[in-house]
């Protein structure tokens, strides 16, 4: 791993905020990163394992539990946005439309967004709502890039196909980075990259 990827990601990892409503969500300057994805696509485990952390974010028992964008501040450089899960099937239209709402806004209005990292699952591959999200990304005109979690899984070859998959529904899609990386908290695999990715958005 580079210097500063290693000297980021060693750093104090702290929380915030939290902000349920767009107006609690608090104004800061330092380069932020998004994370996103649908409910139990292992983000909390994903965010933990990146910060080299138990708890950070809290890894849920119940899905769509997380109804707030959480703010951490890594080692003084850097913000991680961890917002909440979408897609959860016991969600009710009502609150599918909030979440749209705070999302959509805090995209649209944050200025110091670096880029959001697209949480899609491995053993599923792009599903409806992960196109949605893609949209809303399109849309907010916020650099995404699509990461495939629980990546320890899958054999080889169904990796294969799950990258060819997404890379056939990202195409089209504006906003999206080229990459896509692959992550498993469990394993660590792909966290290097990740980290390096996230890292190279302090500078410049
Ligand atoms: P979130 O709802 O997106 O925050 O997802 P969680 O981090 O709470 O994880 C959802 C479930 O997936 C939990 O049972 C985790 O233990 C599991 N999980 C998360 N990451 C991985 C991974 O990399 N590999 C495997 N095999 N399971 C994972």
């Amino acid at each position: 791993m580079s210097d500063a990827a290693e000297k980021l990601f060693a750093g104090p990892c702290e929380f915030v905020a939290g902000a349920a409503t767009l107006e609690a969500i608090p104004a800061l300057k330092r380069p932020e990163v998004a994370f996103v994805g649908r409910s139990n696509v292992g983000k909390s485990s994903l965010v933990n394992a990146l910060c080299r952390r138990r708890n950070l974010a809290r890894v849920s028992q119940n899905p769509g539990a997380t109804k707030q964008i959480n703010f951490f501040e890594l080692g003084g450089r850097l913000t991680l946005a961890d917002l909440p899960g979408y897609g959860f099937a016991r969600t009710s239209k009502a609150l599918a439309r909030e979440w749209q709402h705070l999302i959509f806004s805090y995209l649209r209005g944050r200025q110091n967004l670096r880029r959001v990292i697209l949480l899609i699952d491995a053993r599923r591959g792009p599903m409806d709502f992960d196109k949605q999200a893609m949209d809303i990304l399109d849309e907010a005109a916020v650099s995404y890039l699509v990461t495939l979690t629980k990546a320890d899984k899958l054999e080889a070859g169904e990796m294969h196909e799950v990258r060819a998959q997404t890379e056939s529904a990202l195409k089209g899609h504006t906003a999206s980075y080229p990459d896509i990386l692959t992550t498993s908290a469990s394993t660590g695999a792909g966290l290097e990259a990740l980290r390096e990715h996230i890292a190279a958005l302090t500078t410049g």
